[in-house]
C-alpha cells in the first residue's frame, strides 16, 4: 500500500517540513559546522544533543537564518531558500522569503527573550499583528487561546519579571505558537531554568509532541529525548556523528564518542 498523506490524502510521498543539507558554518577562520544534514518530517520531533560547543545552536540558527550558512542547502516545507554566495558564505536576496520563512518556523531560546515592558498577553500578540499583520481582535483571540494551551490564562496581564522563569518560558511558547508555525525550534528550553520548574516547561513541550507538532529540540534532558523524540542527532564538532530512532541512539550507541557523552550527561 502506498503511505497516504494525513493533510492532502493524496498517495506518494509526504513532504518533509524541513529539509537541510550538508550545511557549513564558518566565523572567521573557525569552522564550527562542517555538513551537517537533517530532515523532519510532519510530526517528527528531532532532538539534537551534543557537547556544549558542538554546534547545535548555530545549526538551529541557521534553519532559520538568524544565521547566514557559510554553504548548504535548506528547503521549508517543500520551498527552496533562494541563498547564493557572497564573500563570506551565503546570502539571501529575498527578504520576503526571508520573512516567510522565519515565521514558519516558531523559536524557543534559552533565555525566553520576552519583552520586558509588555505583559505577557502583548508579548504573545506582538509578532501576529506586526509581522503577520493580523487584526488585535484575531491576535487577542489566537494569544489567550495559546496562553491557555501552555496554562497561562490567568497570568495574562502580568509582566514577565513577576513571572517564574518556568513562566516566563510558557508564556515564550505561547509567543512561538500564536504564529502558527509549521514547526518550532527550541535551543536548550529549560536549561536556564531552577531544577523545580523544569518539569512544567517539558510537560507543555511533550504535549505539543502529542498534539503532532513538528519540532527540532536542542536538549540536555535525556529521558525526555529518549520518551518524546522519532529521531535524536548527535552533534560532534559540528559534524553529525551518530542519527537515529532514541531507542538506537540512547539505548545502543555505536559510537565511541556518543557512549561516553552519554555516561557523562547519565
Ligand atoms: P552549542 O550550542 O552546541 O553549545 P554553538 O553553536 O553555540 O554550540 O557554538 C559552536 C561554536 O561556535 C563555539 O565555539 C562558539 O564559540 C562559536 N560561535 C557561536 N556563535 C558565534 C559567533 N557569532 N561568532 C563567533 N563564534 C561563534
Ligand atoms: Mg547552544
Amino acid at each position: 500500500m502506498p503511505s497516504v498523506d494525513r493533510e492532502s490524502g493524496a498517495a506518494g510521498a509526504i513532504q518533509p517540513i524541513i529539509v537541510a543539507d550538508r550545511i557549513c558554518k564558518d566565523f572567521g577562520s573557525l569552522t564550527v559546522l562542517r555538513g551537517v544534514s537533517l530532515e523532519a518530517a510532519n510530526h517528527d520531533v528531532i532532538s539534537i544533543i551534543g557537547a556544549s560547543g558542538s554546534g547545535k545552536s548555530t545549526f538551529l540558527r541557521c534553519l532559520n537564518l538568524l544565521e547566514m550558512p557559510t554553504s548548504g542547502e535548506i528547503s521549508i516545507q517543500g520551498e527552496k531558500l533562494d541563498l547564493r554566495p557572497g564573500p563570506e558564505g551565503l546570502v539571501s536576496h529575498d527578504k520576503a522569503q526571508v520573512r516567510r520563512i522565519r515565521s514558519s518556523l516558531g523559536m524557543v531560546f534559552q533565555g525566553f527573550n520576552l519583552w520586558s515592558h509588555m505583559t505577557v498577553l502583548e508579548n504573545v500578540m506582538a509578532a501576529p499583528v506586526h509581522v503577520q499583520g493580523k487584526s488585535k481582535a484575531e491576535a487577542r483571540e489566537k494569544a489567550e487561546h495559546y496562553l491557555q494551551r501552555v496554562g497561562l490564562y490567568e497570568k495574562r496581564d502580568a509582566y514577565p519579571a513577576f513571572m517564574s522563569g518556568g513562566q516566563q518560558q510558557r508564556a515564550a511558547i505561547a509567543r512561538a505558537l500564536a504564529m502558527e508555525p509549521a514547526a518550532v525550534l527550541f535551543d536548550e528550553p529549560t536549561s536556564a531554568l531552577d531544577p523545580e520548574l523544569v518539569g512544567e516547561v517539558l510537560k507543555v513541550i511533550r504535549g505539543l509532541a502529542e498534539e503532532g507538532r513538528t519540532m527540532i529540540v536542542v536538549t540536555h534532558e535525556m529521558a525526555f529525548a529518549r520518551d518524546v523524540s522519532s529521531k535524536v542527532l548527535f552533534l560532534h564538532k559540528g559534524e553529525v556523528e551518530e542519527a537515529g530512532p532514541p531507542q538506537e541512539v540512547l539505548r545502543q550507541p555505536r559510537s565511541e564518542r556518543l557512549r561516553a557523552f552519554l555516561t557523562r550527561a547519565a
